[in-house]
């Protein structure tokens, strides 16, 4: 049985780009209904030798929810399935109310959690890192899916937990 990952975090920080990055393929849409765009969510990754299974919660739709709603339904997927959640901040953004909302949420669970922080594409994004601690969810990683940069150092805490 593998080891399961799953990613949670608001939309637009870059879930889907970095699934995609941590899995090495493109992006892949699977079209289901008519107007209807769903991303790929589950996917096997590998790193050091070791296999797991990855989610993408931000796949996972409930259309004419609110954000936070969702959220919290994707947020309570990971915390029944994973062994691992990582959890996705934008470093452009900055630290968001939805973020800090997310975070309290995830507080409940005793599974670990990693904070990955995305779009830290150049040093001083990457600076941005340090407001993140308020988030009292640990050390947070920088990375950027854009680049391909930091994921080295995000999945030696991701199978750190395995
Ligand atoms: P999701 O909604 O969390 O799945 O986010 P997406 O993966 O769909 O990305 C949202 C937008 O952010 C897209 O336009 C991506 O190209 C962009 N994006 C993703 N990762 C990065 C990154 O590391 N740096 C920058 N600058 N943009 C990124
Ligand atoms: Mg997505």
């Amino acid at each position: 049985l593998l080891p399961v990952v799953a990613l949670v975090g608001r939309p637009n920080v870059g879930k889907s780009t970095v699934f995609n990055r941590l899995v090495g393929e493109r992006i892949s849409i699977v079209e289901d209904l008519p107007g209807v765009t769903r991303d790929r969510i589950y996917a096997t990754g590998k790193w050091l030798g070791r296999d797991y299974r990855l989610i993408d919660t931000g796949g996972i739709e409930m259309t004419d929810e609110p954000m936070m709603t969702q959220i919290r339904y994707q947020a309570d997927i990971a915390m029944e399935e994973a062994d691992v959640i990582v959890f996705m901040v934008n470093s452009q953004e900055g630290l968001t109310t939805e973020d800090e909302a997310i975070a309290s949420y995830l507080h409940r669970t005793k599974k670990p959690v990693v904070l990955a922080v995305n779009k830290a594409d150049n040093p001083e994004q990457r600076q941005t890192v340090y407001d993140f601690y308020a988030l009292g969810l640990g050390d947070p990683i920088p990375v950027s899916g854009a680049h391909g940069t930091g994921f080295g150092d995000l999945l030696d805490e991701i199978v750190a937990h395995f």
